[in-house]
C-alpha cells in the first residue's frame, strides 16, 4: 500500500508523475528507447529541457523580464558557493534564518566580506528576524524563503537596493510572490520539484558579468546561460522528471491554486498541535511554514505509543531533524489533504487514548 509519505526530501512527488517517469524509462515518446539511454542533444530531450524551463519561467510569472531558467547539477549546496563565486565583488549580506543559511554563509566567506545582517541562531531558528536594517553598499542580499529543518518561512522579504537572491529549495511553486522581486533563485529539485540530481536556477542575466575574478566554466552562470544548461550533460532524468511535475502543476492551475490547498493543509495540521494538548509546535506562530511543521510531544513518554499508532495508519517520515528533535510533517505540494488528515487523525485518536 502507497504510505502518507511526510518525508523532508527527497520526497513526495504526484502519483501520476512516479507512473509517467516510469514509463518514461521503459519506452519514451514511443521512441523504442528509455529516456536513460537517448543522447540530451537529441531533439527529444532538447524539447524536454526547452519545456522544463518555459514552464518555470510561466508559473512563476517571469516571462519576457530578462530571466533565464537553468537546470545545474550539485544540488543547493553548490548555489551557496557558485552564486558569491558569480556575484561577489566585496561584500555581501545573509540573513541567517537556519541551517541551510549558516551553511550559505560559510561558503561566501571565501570569496568576500559577509555581513550577516540579521539571524535567530539565538533561539534555534524558531523564528524569523524582523525589523533589521539592511547596509546599503551590498553587492547581493541573501536569504532562505524556507527553512526546512525548522519549520519557519519568510513571509516579507527584506527590502534591499541590491539584488535579493533567494534560496527557495522548500517552498518553490508553493506560493504566490512577486517574483520579480528576486535577482537569482535557487531550489535543489528534491522537495517541491523532482528527484534529487538536479538544481533549478532562475536568473536576472543583467546582474551578471560585474565582478573581477575569473570563474571557472563548470560555475560560471553566463557559460551555462550561453549553452542553455547542455555545457555539459544535464541530469536528464531528474530534468524530465522535474518537467513533468510543472505540467501536473501547470493542468492543476498553477501555483494559486496549489497555494490554497497548501494553506488548508497547514491550517489543519497547525490547528490540531494548537488545540491538543499532548503536541506543541516550535516556531514562532506568525513565522510557521506551510510547507515543513515542527511540532513535539509535550510527555515524552507517549513517543513509543504514537510511534506505533501513526506507523500503524500507513504514514512514513515524520521524525524530526535531529537538531530539532520532536517530529517534522513536510506537506509539499504533492501532499494530498487527505494526507495530513490521515496523520491529524492519529494525534487526536492519541489525545483519546492518552
Ligand atoms: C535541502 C536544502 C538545501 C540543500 O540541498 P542539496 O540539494 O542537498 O544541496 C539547501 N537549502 C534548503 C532550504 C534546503 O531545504
Amino acid at each position: 500500500m502507497k504510505k502518507h509519505n511526510f518525508s523532508a526530501g527527497p520526497c513526495i512527488l504526484p502519483q501520476e508523475v512516479f507512473k509517467e517517469a516510469s514509463q518514461a524509462v521503459l519506452d519514451f515518446n514511443d521512441s523504442g528507447l528509455s529516456i536513460l539511454e537517448i543522447s540530451h542533444r537529441s531533439k527529444d530531450f532538447v524539447d524536454v529541457m526547452d519545456e522544463a524551463r518555459s514552464l518555470a519561467l510561466e508559473l512563476l510569472g517571469l516571462e519576457g523580464k530578462g530571466y533565464k531558467v537553468l537546470f545545474l547539477q550539485g544540488g543547493a549546496s553548490t548555489q551557496f558557493l557558485m552564486t558569491a563565486y558569480n556575484l561577489l565583488q566585496s561584500k555581501a549580506g545573509y540573513i541567517n534564518t537556519g541551517s541551510w543559511s549558516d551553511k550559505a554563509i560559510k561558503e561566501a566567506k571565501f570569496f568576500g566580506e559577509v555581513v550577516e545582517v540579521a539571524s535567530s541562531k539565538d533561539a534555534n531558528y524558531n523564528y524569523i528576524p524582523k525589523g533589521y536594517d539592511v547596509p546599503e553598499d551590498l553587492d547581493y542580499l541573501h536569504c532562505t524563503s524556507n527553512n526546512t529543518i525548522f519549520g519557519t518561512q519568510i513571509k516579507d522579504f527584506p527590502k534591499t537596493n541590491a539584488p535579493l537572491v533567494c534560496d527557495m529549495s522548500s517552498d518553490i511553486f508553493s506560493r504566490q510572490l512577486d517574483f520579480s522581486k528576486f535577482s537569482l533563485i535557487y531550489a535543489g529539485a528534491q522537495k517541491n520539484m523532482g528527484p534529487a540530481g538536479t538544481t533549478l536556477v532562475v536568473i536576472k542575466e543583467e546582474i551578471l558579468g560585474k565582478i573581477e575574478r575569473q570563474i571557472p566554466s563548470m560555475l560560471d552562470y553566463k557559460v551555462h546561460i550561453s549553452k542553455s544548461s547542455m555545457f555539459n550533460t544535464p541530469p536528464v532524468f531528474p530534468v524530465y522528471t522535474s518537467m513533468l511535475t510543472l505540467r501536473w502543476l501547470k493542468k492543476l492551475g498553477g501555483i494559486a491554486a496549489i497555494e490554497e490547498e497548501n494553506e488548508k493543509k497547514a491550517n489543519l495540521i497547525y490547528s490540531e498541535i494548537e488545540l491538543n494538548p499532548l503536541f506543541k509546535g516550535f516556531a514562532a506562530k506568525e513565522d510557521r511554514s506551510t510547507m515543513n511543521a515542527t511540532f513535539s510531544l509535550v510527555d515524552g513518554d507517549l513517543k513509543e505509543t504514537f510511534d506505533a499508532m501513526w506507523k500503524e495508519a500507513g504514514i512514513s517520515g515524520v521524525n524530526g531533524h535531529r537538531s530539532v528533535g520532536g517530529y517534522r510533517a513536510s506537506m509539499y505540494n504533492a501532499m494530498t489533504m487527505e494526507g495530513v488528515a490521515s496523520l491529524v487523525d492519529v494525534m487526536s485518536d492519541l489525545e483519546r487514548k492518552a
